[in-house]
Order: C-alpha cells, then sequence, then structure tokens
C-alpha cells in the first residue's frame, strides 16, 4: 500500500454508506436531493483538501482546479456522483475517487502539471430523477435548453427548477455555458466496464488478473435512445368484465415488449423496456393506459432504427403511439486522443460501449474526449452487484496517472498546442 492507494481506499469507504438504500443494497443517489448535497459537499471537502479551486457552472457541475483554468485549455478526469435507482457503488463514483487519487499521485512523484488540471463531479449523469441523461454536461454545451431543462419534471411532479429551489440555487442562472466548456481542453473519463469485455480473455474463458485486461481505451459511444410508448385501454372491473370485453392495456405491454426483444434479437442490438407507468394502477382494475419506456442500442444507428421502427408499427396496431424522447447518434471519441491514450497504455484492449456517458456529450460537442474502462468481474452495472477489484481499481488510478502525467507535463508534446 502505498499514499495513493490509501487514499483512494478511505475516498472509497467515506462514499459507501452516501445514499445507500438498507433493503436493497443499492445507491439511490438523486439530483438535486439530500444525498447529492452530501456527495457535493465531499467533493468539494476533498478538492479544498488537494487546494484545488472549486467553481461550479451553469448547469450545478463541480469543478476543481489545480493551476489557472482560464491560463491554457485544462486536462480534465472525473466522472459523475449521482446513480440510476438502487444503481451500484461504481458507475461515476470510480471515475472521481480515481481522478482525486490522481491528483495525489501526481503530488506523491512531486510532478505538477504544466496545462490547468481539472477534477469534475457532473451532475445528475443518470437522468434517474428528470428523465434526461448526462444533464449536466448537455445543459453547459447548450444541447439540453436551458428552459426544457427547467420544465422538466419528476416522478412527484416536482420540476427541475422547483429542485434548484429547493437545494437553494437560482435556476434562472441554469444554462448554457461556454466558459466552462472553453476550459476544457481535453477530457478523459475513467469508468467502470459496463459489460464483461475485459472480464473474458481472448480464448474465451474468464480473466480476472491479467493486469494488462484491468483497463480498457473507450474508442466510442454505441448510438442510443429512449422512446415513450403510450398504450390504451379501457378501465373497467377485474371481477365483473368477461374476458372477451376486455380493451387491457397491459395486454398491450406485453405485446411491445414480446416485440421489443424479438426485434432486437432478430437484427443485433439490444432493446429494452424498463420502466413502466399503469393507469390506474390498482390489482383489481382493468389498465386504461399503460405508458412503456423503450430504451434501444446497438453498433449501428441504422440498426437501432430498424428495430424501433419495428416496434413502433406493431405499437400502432395496438392504438398505441411512440415518441422519441431522445437520441444520441453514434459517437466516436478523439482519434488523436484515443490513439494517445493507447500509445501511454500499450496494452490496454480498445473498446466500444453501448453506455451513455457525459464523455460522449462533450465528445459530441467538439471537445478532445477518451474513456478508460476499469473490469467489471461480472459485467453487471445499475445494479448493487456493479463491481471491480480493489486491486484493478488502483491498476485504474496508475492508468489515469499515467495519462495525465502525459498529457499535462512537458513530456507530451500537443500540451502546449491544444488550442480551439
Ligand atoms: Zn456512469
Amino acid at each position: 500500500m502505498n499514499d495513493v492507494t490509501t487514499s483512494f481506499d478511505r475516498m472509497w469507504g467515506d462514499l459507501e454508506p452516501v445514499g445507500r438504500h438498507a433493503g436493497t443494497g443499492g445507491y439511490r443517489r438523486y439530483a438535486w436531493t439530500r444525498t447529492d448535497h452530501d456527495l457535493r459537499e465531499w467533493f468539494a471537502a476533498e478538492c479544498a483538501a488537494r487546494g484545488l479551486d472549486l467553481v461550479e457552472d451553469r448547469a450545478g457541475n463541480q469543478w476543481g482546479w489545480w493551476g489557472d483554468p482560464d491560463a491554457a485549455p485544462g486536462v480534465v478526469i472525473g466522472s459523475h456522483l449521482d446513480s440510476v435507482p438502487d444503481g451500484g457503488a461504481f458507475d461515476g463514483p470510480l471515475g472521481v475517487v480515481s481522478a482525486l487519487a490522481t491528483v495525489d499521485a501526481l503530488r506523491e512523484a512531486g510532478m505538477a502539471p504544466d496545462v490547468p488540471l481539472g477534477v469534475v463531479n457532473f451532475v445528475d449523469e443518470e437522468g434517474a430523477r428528470f428523465g434526461i441523461a448526462c444533464a449536466g454536461s448537455r445543459i453547459i454545451t447548450g444541447a439540453l435548453d436551458a428552459d426544457r431543462a427547467r420544465s422538466l419534471t419528476d416522478a412527484d411532479g416536482v420540476t427541475m427548477a422547483e429542485a434548484w429551489r429547493s437545494a437553494g440555487r437560482d435556476p434562472e442562472t441554469l444554462g448554457r455555458d461556454d466558459e466552462t466548456v472553453r476550459r476544457i481542453g481535453r477530457f478523459v473519463e475513467l469508468h467502470v466496464e459496463q459489460g464483461k469485455a475485459l472480464a473474458i480473455a481472448p480464448d474465451g474463458g474468464d480473466d480476472l488478473t491479467d493486469p494488462a485486461r484491468a483497463v480498457a481505451v473507450g474508442t466510442d459511444i454505441w448510438p442510443h435512445g429512449r422512446w415513450r410508448i403510450d398504450i390504451p385501454g379501457e378501465a373497467n372491473h377485474a371481477g365483473t368484465t368477461r374476458i372477451e370485453d376486455r380493451r387491457d392495456a397491459m395486454l398491450g405491454l406485453a405485446e411491445v415488449v414480446q416485440a421489443a426483444r424479438s426485434y432486437a434479437v432478430g437484427l443485433g442490438c439490444v432493446a429494452t423496456v424498463g420502466k413502466v407507468d399503469v393507469v390506474p394502477g390498482g390489482v383489481n382494475a382493468i389498465p386504461s393506459h399503460v405508458t412503456a419506456w423503450l430504451d434501444a442500442r446497438g453498433q449501428s444507428e441504422h440498426v437501432v432504427h430498424a428495430v424501433v421502427d419495428a416496434v413502433s408499427s406493431e405499437a400502432a396496431r395496438l392504438g398505441a403511439t411512440t415518441t422519441e424522447e431522445s437520441w444520441t447518434p453514434t459517437t466516436a471519441f478523439d482519434t488523436r486522443l484515443v490513439d494517445r491514450l493507447h500509445g501511454i497504455l500499450p496494452d490496454a484492449p480498445l473498446l466500444g460501449t453501448g453506455a451513455g456517458h457525459d464523455a460522449g456529450i462533450l465528445a459530441t460537442h467538439g471537445v478532445p474526449s477518451a474513456m478508460l474502462f476499469v473490469r467489471n468481474p461480472t459485467g453487471v452495472s445499475h445494479s448493487p452487484s456493479e463491481s471491480a477489484s480493489t486491486e484493478d481499481c488502483h491498476h485504474g488510478v496508475t492508468a489515469l496517472t499515467a495519462v495525465v502525467t502525459e498529457l499535462c507535463t512537458g513530456k507530451d508534446p500537443e500540451s502546449m498546442s491544444v488550442a480551439r
């Protein structure tokens, strides 16, 4: 154990109980809640302890800067601290804790960055509360309009503007933030892997110990989107209505879910109905309306659209309507930065991902961005079983430190020439 691994383990221990549900063991860390406030306070304190200057942008993302962020385009590392409902411990926090530990590693090695180094905690990455993923990065880049963001509502009908006010913030200040984005010369987001690509050896067997496969370099994010499907029915008594007289919206849901599965299997992508809203929602009432949300992703945009179109046609046959809520095309990370990372970490496999990330939103906006993925033995994420071994987490910090050392010091031929 050195100081850096001790520091990583201490921070990991600090975060472990925050927002963890006693019953499920999963995390419920939603934007602009008390739990989120505690996480933000924790992040601010960690930045202060390292002498990083904390800045909040117009979306509420937190940036801890080492060096004057306006002196030159900086190198930014970090991720997010929020979670999906009953999420795991690693998705997001691993990147934030690793970034802070990387600052410690640079200090321990007696190094100081030649360009500003930022550690970021992006707010509301999962979209668990207001339904739009990567809200923090979408707002500052203008991909999510300020008025639309303010009017988004959570499950209790609370708007984002109201949530901001409850958190002691002025929602009128929310909006695009070019000054903040301009400071990001390059962004490298370390993240737990959300599949088993690193855990499976090239020969097909489990590979949980090869240090060369502890970390991968991300190449791109698959195209992905969310669609709302509204399925009509007719409310009636569950006991007195003859089977043949029913218009049961839940049966329509079953057909939609099956269609999503079979078209996804047939065409080769992934599709999921993970959230439904049933009206009136009584055990003894035939559903009069079901709203289902479809998430679809794959390597090819064409295939994802083909699956959604097919599901939407099936839904239309049932009288249902399909509305696109979000769509993100394939996001390729910055080729030069990916090559650079691969040069620094030559043993690391190259990996695309089916999950969206703030790094993808920034890349789409033209900010040179890339990712590192840390091996996940189960391949599970968005669940309490999400995991990474402590050893692999430490490998992640070592990899990120190597990257930052090269990108932030005179060793990097590009460090002085990045200007946008
Ligand atoms: Zn994440």
